[in-house]
């Protein structure tokens, strides 16, 4: 398209969850809506999202909201008042997605299929006349002489300029990269002079150093407690489930764990994380119950007695571990040994070596630096008439729902001011 031939009011770069939502609604509110997205359909992330059901949102109260984003969860209180999880669950509901809630508060489409929600999102776009533009990458966005405010975009390719009163960049961040996002929105907005505060993976899988996560692959621990120690001090916490990979650890705490986790190896320090495998039990009443389960057990060998304890396949590797031989007789366990047994069970420990890369990162931590932009409407404060929601932005929550929450929030605000 030759510059100047077609005019929006708004150009939504980026079709993604937040850049669906924010063209739909900037159309909604009256405006000339341009959508442009780099892949053949929009969406293609939030297909993928909760394992193909996409967790939409969470249940839980504002505060909560806040306190999940960690360090910069307050920049979204204004976005979550706006657009909070109840607002989102009716815009879906008006939209034909019937939603349930499930534990810990996440909410699903009834359907178990995020096919829906990209379809709901395309229908709202539809609807409200928003002119949407695939395979079609932005290279830059455009400003006026003095670069304080936005006149519009360029296109990759020879696609051309087209002129904008105000654009929302909506690129998402730098994970999955083959859903399209593959940190574009970062160099454009530091361009403009805006600062990126360094993306890393983030809801990431982690590698270890011992080879015994790998051999256990394929093994989730379910109720169990992993507790982080940088450079020997005590740090967080997660009681849930994890998984042993053929790299090291995945699952849902460890994913909690990896964004401030990357954080500390950044900073080259030593992490060890000690999965508690009993965490409702004290020392002594562990200790209390070996003594009960081996005294009861006689002649049974310690690793038949050991599967009621632990799943069958982490008996050998766990008895190797705690340097006791699985053959012999429960009668004939020493007062040392079982206090090995019960230290192990307690605190098994595993270094972290590194984080999976980006392809494996559910979200990306950093990005567009949060002092840059009002929080009130999402405008740059370097450049006048551009927006920012979603990922792109240096925001990143845990699981639960929490990013697309926060997607969808910053859009509706960005789309309002
Ligand atoms: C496997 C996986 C599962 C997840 N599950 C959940 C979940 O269940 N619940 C939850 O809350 N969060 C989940 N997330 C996180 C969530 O998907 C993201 O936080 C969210 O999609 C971010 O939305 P966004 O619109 O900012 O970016 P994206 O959804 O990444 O969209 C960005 C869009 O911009 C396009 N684009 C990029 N550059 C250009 C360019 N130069 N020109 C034009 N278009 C461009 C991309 O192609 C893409 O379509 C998951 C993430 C992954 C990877």
């Amino acid at each position: 398209m030759r510059e100047g031939s077609r005019k929006y009011d708004v150009i939504v770069i980026g079709g993604g969850a937040s850049g669906m939502l924010a063209a739909g609604r900037s159309a909604e509110n009256g405006s000339s809506v341009l959508l442009l997205e780099r892949n053949s359909r929009a969406g293609r992330k939030l297909g993928i999202t909760g394992k193909g059901r996409c967790n939409l949102t969470n249940t839980c109260g504002i505060d909560d909201f806040i306190e999940n984003y960690g360090r910069n969860g307050k920049f979204l209180y204004r976005a979550l008042i706006e657009f909070p999880n109840s607002a989102l669950v009716a815009f879906f509901n008006e939209n034909g997605v019937a939603t349930k809630e499930e534990r810990g508060g996440r909410v699903f489409p009834a359907s178990d299929d995020s096919a829906d929600v990209v379809l709901a999102l395309e229908g709202y776009m539809k609807r409200h006349g928003v002119d949407i533009m695939l395979n079609s990458r932005v290279r830059g966005i455009l400003t006026d002489d003095r670069g304080g405010t936005v006149t519009g975009v360029e296109l990759g390719k020879g696609g051309g300029r087209i002129s904008a009163g105000k654009v929302i960049l909506a690129t998402g961040g730098l994970s999955y990269p083959a859903t399209g996002s593959t940190g574009d929105g970062y160099a454009m907005a530091e361009r403009l002079g805006h600062t990126i505060v360094p993306p890393k993976p983030a809801l990431v899988p982690l590698e270890t150093e011992e080879e015994f996560p790998k051999l256990l692959q394929g093994l989730s621990l379910e109720n169990v407690e992993a507790t982080v120690y940088c450079d020997g001090r005590r740090k967080e916490s997660e009681f849930g489930d994890m998984l042993f990979t053929h790299f090291g650890v995945s699952g849902p705490i460890i994913l909690k764990l990896s964004g401030s986790i990357v954080e500390r190896l950044d900073k080259q320090e030593k992490i060890v994380i000690s999965i508690n495998l009993k965490p409702a039990l004290d020392r002594t009443k562990l200790e209390n119950r070996l003594l009960r389960e081996f005294a009861a057990a006689g002649r049974k060998s310690l690793s038949t007695v050991m599967k009621n304890l632990l799943p069958k396949a982490l008996v050998p590797i766990f008895l190797g571990l705690a340097g006791v031989q699985g053959e012999g007789k429960c009668g004939q366990v020493t007062s040392a040994e079982r206090k090995k047994i019960a230290g192990l069970l307690a605190d098994l420990r595993i270094t972290v070596a590194r984080p999976r890369a980006f392809n494996e990162a559910i979200i990306t931590r950093g990005g567009v630096d949060l002092r840059e932009v009002d929080p009130r409407t999402m405008e740059s404060r370097k450049v006048r008439g551009l927006y920012f929601c979603g990922e792109v932005l240096d925001i990143d929550g845990t699981t639960g729902g929490f990013n697309l929450q926060a997607a969808f929030s910053t859009a509706f605000l960005a789309a309002n001011s």
